[in-house]
């Protein structure tokens, strides 16, 4: 096989024979695969060098999967064979899907001996392209497609793999993220979460102890997270979003303004014209990122029309999206009991911060320029492949993250016994002595619960067992 080996201008490509592991970011648009050696990470392109892989995956009457660029460009043409946003159904049972199901063109189902679902969500099938597949399988196309990618550029498989997850994924999201790496062949040396891996990207782990703000909004989604560095350990302080805002609003916001123009609405329209103005929309939006204005030229139905839009326009399109995003960031920095001057940094994550309206608003907000000299849409991917050098090449900052939730066991009359506090860094082995109800007794149910209340009703279960032969 050919060895790919495509770098930035002027960076010195690395040393990839010492590279045993990836880190990836499983993103709900986009999926970013990166390596890193002696502390230098890089994202790997594709043969076009393109580094963003979109999360998307298509399939095909003929049994054929199709992930990425390809996919996406079929989304709306085939929209019953092509799944987008995977991401938000990871670890969620048919009850939690069906709610969704207003924006799933598919048919949910489960299996005829299934049980709602499952721990990780794994037995929810969607109906797509002629077959049943779930969340799981799904994301194990995507992941799948990075290990490639990685395969490709490195003319070797790279097994192993730092996958990172949004703070606020509960554990049957975790979960379904370790079982799609695993049906993929990737062995998970740990999940981190996106918020550290930013962190991380920008070594804020090497430098002060301090409070940090980290500011992601993608293509659908924005979650903004309260990161403590401590001794060498980032504690999530406090996390908040919305899992319904991100660039494709301000993408929508102006398709609709050039249909106006246009004098037309867009919900008479044929799937393949929205195709063509929300593709329009969304180049300008780009465009705009890099210039002042710009014109664009839409054209459908043997029309064509001419639209300008220049930064007024533009920020007052989107104005209605910064005031929501303004409100939840207040909102989490009284969540996590500090004032905004406490906070010595903003990350900015995710492509929709490039978007100039944006920055300006965070740093009003924060009262600082933020932090974005790292790509926005690679900084995730780019802190998952430190983690990964430093998992496996032993390098002695080997950042950890804590456990969200406290962890225990349930105990006589319904009790939650906490054996590992919340916020104790992880990886981490505790004993605790407990004692049988009855002398002789030699067989009792374990049954460890997660959270903070005191009885076992009010935490998660999150597993049972029998422990017997004890003597
Ligand atoms: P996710 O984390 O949801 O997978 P990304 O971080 O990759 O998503 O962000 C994708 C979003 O970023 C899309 O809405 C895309 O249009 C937007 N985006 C990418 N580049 C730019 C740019 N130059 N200007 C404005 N928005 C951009
Ligand atoms: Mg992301």
């Amino acid at each position: 096989m050919m060895v790919i080996d495509i770098h930035e201008p002027g960076q010195t490509p690395l040393q990839h024979e010492a590279v045993s592991a990836v880190g990836i970011d499983l993103g709900t648009t986009n999926s970013v695969v990166a390596i890193a050696q002696d502390g230098q990470p890089q994202v790997i392109r594709d043969s076009d060098g393109e580094a963003l892989l979109p999360s998307v995956v298509a399939y095909g009457a003929d049994g054929s999967v199709t992930v990425g660029a390809e996919a996406h460009r079929r989304l709306l043409e085939d929209p019953r064979d092509v799944v987008s946003s995977v991401k938000r159904l990871m670890g969620r049972g048919l009850d939690d899907i069906k709610t969704l199901s207003g924006v799933l063109p598919f048919e949910v189902s489960v299996p005829a001996d299934g049980d709602g679902g499952g721990e990780s969500g794994g037995m929810v099938r969607l109906h797509v392209g002629g077959r049943h597949v779930s969340p799981v399988e799904i994301s194990a196309e995507i992941l799948r497609a990075a290990a490639a990618r990685a395969e490709a550029a490195l003319g070797r498989p790279v097994p192993q793999a730092v996958i990172t997850v949004p703070a606020y994924f509960d554990d049957a999201a975790r979960t379904a993220t370790r079982d799609a790496a695993k049906l993929a062949g990737l062995d998970v040396l740990r999940l981190v979460n996106e918020p550290t891996a930013a962190a991380l990207a920008y070594g804020l782990d090497k430098g002060a102890e301090g409070l940090y703000a980290i500011y992601d909004l993608g293509g659908g989604t924005f979650d903004i997270s309260i990161l403590r560095m401590e001794k060498g350990v980032f504690q999530v302080l406090a996390t908040g979003g919305d899992a319904a805002l991100g660039g494709d609003d301000f993408d929508h916001a102006i398709a609709e303004h050039f249909l106006a123009e246009r004098g037309l609405e867009s919900i008479r329209m044929e799937p393949a014209t929205v195709k063509t103005v929300l593709s329009l929309a969304r180049r300008a939006k780009e465009e705009l990122s890099s210039r002042d204005s710009s014109s664009f030229r839409l054209e459908f139905n043997g029309e064509a029309t001419f639209h300008p839009l220049d930064h007024d326009m533009f920020n007052a399109l989107i104005e209605p999206f910064m005031t929501r995003t303004d409100a939840i960031c207040r909102q989490v920095v009284e969540d996590a009991e500090i004032a905004m001057e406490d906070i010595d940094g903003v990350v900015l994550v995710g492509g929709s911060t490039r978007v100039p309206l944006v920055r300006e608003r965070v740093a009003a907000l924060f009262g600082a320029e933020p932090l974005a000299d790292i790509d926005p849409d690679s900084v995730v991917a780019l802190g998952a492949a430190l983690q990964a050098e430093a998992l496996t090449q032993g390098s002695d900052t080997l950042l950890l993250d804590v456990t969200p939730l406290s962890l225990g066991i349930e105990t006589m009359g319904g009790l939650a016994e906490k054996v590992i506090y919340r916020n104790t860094p992880i990886p981490v082995a505790k004993a605790q002595d407990f004692t049988t109800y009855q002398d002789g007794q030699t067989g009792m149910i374990i049954h460890a619960v997660q959270g903070e209340r005191e009885t076992v009703d009010e935490c998660r279960s999150l597993a049972r067992f029998e422990l017997t032969g004890i003597p």
